[in-house]
This record gives C-alpha cells, structure tokens and sequence, in this order.
C-alpha cells in the first residue's frame, strides 16, 4: 500500500517562533489517521502546509505524490477540506450548496448521494442558515466529499456536538474508510481518536513525539491493563506475591499478563474464602487520553528527548 502522505524533516518558523521543527509523517492510502497534539504544538501550520495553504521553511513534503506548494490545480481536486468554521452561503438549500460546490470539480459525485451519505436527505431543501450545529457539520462534510476526493482533512469534527450526534458522525466518519478515503482527523478528545483512527500521531512543542496505534502509543508510554478492586479492612490481605499497590480507595494491580494475574488472583480468594475482598473486580485498559496525557507530560518536561 502505498502513503497518501510523507512527510520528512519538516520545518516551519514564524521569524523568531519555531512552530514546526523537523516532523516526520506517513499516512497510509486509506487509513483514518489521528493528528494530536495540545494548542499551540503546531497542528494547523503542518495541516495548512499539506494543504498547500502555507510555505514551508525546509523538509520534504509529498502529499498524494505531489509537493503541495508546487502542486497543479489538478491535485487540488483530489483534496478534500473540511475547516472548523462553516463558510456555506446561508441563504442556499443543503442541495443547492452542495450542487455549487459540485460545479467546480470534473467529476463529482451526485449531490443527493452525498447528502444521504451524511444523513442530511430530509434536511436538503433546507437553508444552510437554518441547520442545526450538527446538520452545519455535515454539510461541510457533504461540500467536501461531493469532488469525490482521495484525501479528507478534517479539523475537529464534531466540537460542540451532543453526544448522539458525535456518535452518529463517528459512524459516519468511519464510513468514509470503506469508501475508500484517506482521512486525516485533527481533533482533541481522545475518545474519538481512540474509536476512529487506525493509526496516531502526537505533536508537541513542533516534533512529533509518538506515531502508531492507540495501543502502540500505551506501550511507548508503559501503560499496562489494571486489575482493581475496592480496600477492605477485613479479612484476609493479598499475599505480596501480586504487587497490589494502594491508590485512594482502590487496590491495583498492574500487569500485561491480565488473564493468568486474574486466574491466581480470584483462585487464591476462593481457597482462602475471600471472595467477598475482590468482590468489585474489574479490569481497566489505559485509555488513549492517559497515554496522551503522559506523552505530552514527558515531552514539556524534557523537550530534546525527541529531537
Ligand atoms: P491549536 O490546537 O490551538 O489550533 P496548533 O497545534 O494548531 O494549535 P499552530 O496554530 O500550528 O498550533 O501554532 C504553532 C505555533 O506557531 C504557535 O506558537 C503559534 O503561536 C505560532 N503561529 C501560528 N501561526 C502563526 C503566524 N501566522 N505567525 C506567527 N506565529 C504563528
């Protein structure tokens, strides 16, 4: 499979300000791909440059095998976008917006497919200016997707959302994988990175400090699965052996072997009748917020470690 994006060495800088300082990228054709990274690390000058929006300062850029700051009008088309800030013309129908925008490419799709792809087929003689957050963001969807492109950026997609909603375009957006399209998702809650994409990369201070899966990423950071259950100052205390450690109300243990852990854990409570100690059991797997929460920790506090 081939990279719908490569990016090598990167760098960008505002005079003084060094906003991007040697990024390396690869997104694969077809992947659903999580851009993360604090405010301020250096997200929208990297996108913007892949985009074709910005200059860059040095690095090499190859975005569906084009430079982007040389790239033919052409390339364009392949290109989807789909920017925080709605500029849908307020007065035209769902339909009619998306028509306009089908206008400007030399194959688009057909307007009411793409409307139904993003559930907004009841919604489509409505006026943009009369939708709500939600169907506004499916719209700017649909405006991107109508050019059939390759490649979809898109920035922070369901900020401000409800939560049905942003589950709705979870759905929607993984949709998109079948289809056949790149994404590239810029967002900051970590859940919806963790449900839609295949692989992540984080940034921080201008470098990418860790790229790979969600589960990828927990190792780098040594997030291991906890097994945990509620102090008791009854009964029978367990043995040593478990490394259990307290924290607040709660016994941890923390292994990669969960399932043999657990089978001498609950074994050892049966035969010394201590069932009722663990009677809260459960295992939790660190989430992806954790493990970003520890990568961007570990970054400010020691910057160099991935220069
Ligand atoms: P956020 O999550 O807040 O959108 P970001 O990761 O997208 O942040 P950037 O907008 O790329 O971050 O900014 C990276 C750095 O570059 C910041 O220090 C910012 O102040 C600086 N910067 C961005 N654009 C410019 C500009 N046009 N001129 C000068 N400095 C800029």
């Amino acid at each position: 499979m081939s990279n719908a994006i490569e990016v090598r060495g990167l760098l960008k800088s505002y005079g003084e300000v060094h906003a991007v300082r040697g990024v390396n990228l690869s997104v694969a054709e077809g992947e659903i791909f999580g851009f993360l990274g604090p405010n301020g690390a250096g997200k929208t000058t990297t996108i913007e440059i892949l985009e074709g929006f910005r200059d860059r300062t040095g690095g090499d850029v190859r975005v569906l095998g084009q430079d982007p700051a040389t790239a033919p009008l052409s390339w364009r088309e392949d290109i989807g976008i789909v920017l925080q800030e709605s500029e849908i013309e307020t007065e035209l129908t769902a339909l009619e917006a998306v028509r306009m925008q089908a206008a400007y490419f030399s194959e688009p799709r057909n307007a009411d497919e793409v409307l139904e792809l993003v559930g907004l087929d009841d919604a489509r003689d409505h006026r943009a200016g009369k939708l709500s957050g939600g169907q506004k963001r499916r719209l700017d969807l649909a405006m991107a997707l109508v050019g059939d492109p390759k490649l979809v950026f898109l920035d922070e997609p369901t900020t401000g959302f409800d939560p049905t909603a942003r589950r709705e375009s979870w759905d929607m957006i993984s949709n998109l994988r079948d289809l056949g399209h790149t994404v590239l998702l810029t967002t900051h809650y970590m859940d919806e990175a963790q449900q839609l994409a295949d692989r992540i990369a984080v940034i921080a201070e201008g470098r990418i400090v860790a790229e790979g899966t969600a589960d990828q990423l927990a190792d780098l950071v040594s997030s291991k699965p906890r097994i945990t259950w509620t102090h008791s100052g009854e009964g029978a205390a367990v043995p040593s052996r478990f490394d259990a450690v307290s924290e607040g109300t709660k016994m941890v243990i923390e292994t990669t072997d969960v399932v043999t852990v657990l089978h001498e854990l609950t074994n050892w409570a049966v035969d010394n009748k201590a069932e009722a100690l663990l009677d809260d059991l459960e295992i939790t797997r660190p989430t992806l917020e954790e493990t970003y929460l520890k990568l961007t920790a570990t970054d400010a506090e020691n910057p160099e470690a991935n220069a």
